[in-house]
């Protein structure tokens, strides 16, 4: 008999959904990592005779499905949490978040807010997220210490704020960011221009150019609203999307965010040029912005990942949940309760969200020969009984707090719910400090 092979982690789960092939479930299987990746997928019987592991993780209980990525958020917002709500978003952003950030955003902000975040999305089973937020430096390096996966798209705004005064300093830190991080292997460095009314055209022109340059992302929040996309007809005759196009910005390098205003023409100029659109359906809700039609892009074939937004507008950074809504909100808005199926929702929360992220080769599924960023989820719950399809369960029980264990590249973030790379104590007692400050400051402007 051939001597068995030697690997780091065996991890047998009593199903597993590698998402790819579509719609597979697999029972009593195990997984083998070595070095970060994937080695096989086999019965669990057959895993016992081939590998010899250092480490055996036995999940009699749980679905393992590959490490959710948020597409789309705001990390360092999460000590913003719960502090404006029920607003509509200019008058959120203009008499809300922005007077708050102008006097609170800083390197400390950003860094203790981007550990909150991480904590509460390991948590929830996210291994990778996007973001794009001010002093993107902080939020690399907190992410780069978690062992998070992370996009970091730094922004680029033409007003001044605490992190640069105009395009051209937001645009050469950009660039000093992503030089530091170049030889990172979990976290990727592109530009953030917020939004369509926030950059004029010639540092998006300069974005498009340095992106296309370095193949690194670009994010954008496109057509979050109908007041967006009015205003900018009324001003220039050509909706947001058009502008963007005809600057050279969209290409498979770029994320649209939001896109909840969608006409033929917008589905396609996102066809042709092939970039992506992030859903943040619960941000939508939130602030009554509109509805992303997920249904009838995905049939367009214009690829959907899934996004959260900042906890200041969500107010949870559960992308689980978020799955949850997405697909019901995608029936509610297609008229089609077939719309946006369970593994349809969860391709886009991992997948998708590779795709997006132009990761596709090494995350997002669980096939050999890609990194082992993995989530598993116990589905023995009361509120999980019975159980018929584990998928199902994933995506229409609320389950985000049955996450147990998570892996980022073979390293495990999180066992037994217990973080293993954050301190949850000191991140707890951080957030409090702020909140106090916060809280504080908000009183005195008021009275
Ligand atoms: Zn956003």
């Amino acid at each position: 008999m051939a001597a068995s092979q030697s690997v780091d982690t065996l991890i047998s789960a009593r199903w597993i959904v590698p998402v790819v092939p579509t719609g597979q479930v697999l029972e009593d299987c195990s997984l083998a990592v070595d070095q970060g990746r994937i080695v096989a997928i086999v019965p669990q019987a057959e895993a016992r005779k081939r590998f010899s592991a250092r480490e055996h993780v036995e999940l009699p209980r749980h679905l393992l499905v590959p490490g959710l990525i948020n597409a789309h958020g705001h990390a360092g917002m999460t000590l913003l949490r719960g502090f404006a709500d029920d607003q509509p978003l200019q008058r959120w952003l203009e008499d809300h978040i922005w007077p708050a950030e102008s006097h609170w955003v800083d390197a400390d902000f950003v860094y203790d807010g981007s550990q909150l975040a991480m904590a509460e999305m390991i948590r929830s089973g996210t291994t990778c997220f996007a973001d794009m937020y001010f002093f993107p430096d902080q939020v690399a390096r907190a992410a780069q210490q978690a062992g998070m996966r992370a996009q970091i798209t730094a922004p680029v705004l033409d007003f001044p704020t605490a992190w640069a005064q105009n395009a051209e300093e937001y645009i050469s830190k950009a660039l000093a960011v992503h030089d530091d991080f170049r030889s990172s292997d979990l976290i990727t460095v592109g530009f953030g221009p917020h939004a369509p009314y926030t950059v004029s055209d010639e540092p998006l022109k300069r974005i498009a150019i340095l992106a296309e340059e370095l193949q690194v992302p670009i994010q954008i929040h496109l057509h979050e609203t109908a007041f967006e996309v009015q205003q900018a007809l009324q001003q220039s005759g050509k909706r947001p999307i058009e502008r963007l196009q005809a600057l050279n910005l969209l290409s498979p390098l770029t994320q649209c965010i939001h896109m909840t205003q969608v006409d033929q023409l917008d589905i396609q100029i996102l066809a042709q040029t092939g970039a992506h659109v992030v859903h943040c359906p619960e941000s939508n809700l939130k602030l009554a912005s509109g509805f992303c039609p997920v249904d009838q892009l995905l049939k367009a074939d214009i690829n959907v990942a899934l996004g959260t937004d900042g906890a200041a507008s969500n107010n949870d950074l559960d992308l689980l949940g978020e799955m949850r809504t997405a697909a019901l909100l995608a029936k509610g808005v297609a008229g089609d309760a077939a719309a946006l199926d369970a593994h349809a929702a969860l391709r886009m929360a991992t997948l998708y969200g590779a795709r997006a992220m132009g990761e596709e080769e090494q995350i997002g599924s669980l096939e050999p020969g890609k990194l082992a960023d993995l989530t598993a989820v116990a589905v023995d719950s009361l509120e999980a009984t019975p159980l018929f399809d584990p998928v199902s369960h994933l995506v229409y029980t609320n389950c985000s707090r049955d996450v147990s264990h998570v892996w980022v590249k073979g390293k495990a973030l999180l066992r037994d719910r217990k973080l293993l790379t954050l301190n949850e104590r000191e991140i707890r007692q951080k957030a409090e400090d702020w909140k106090t400050k916060i809280a504080s400051q908000k009183k005195s402007t008021i009275q």
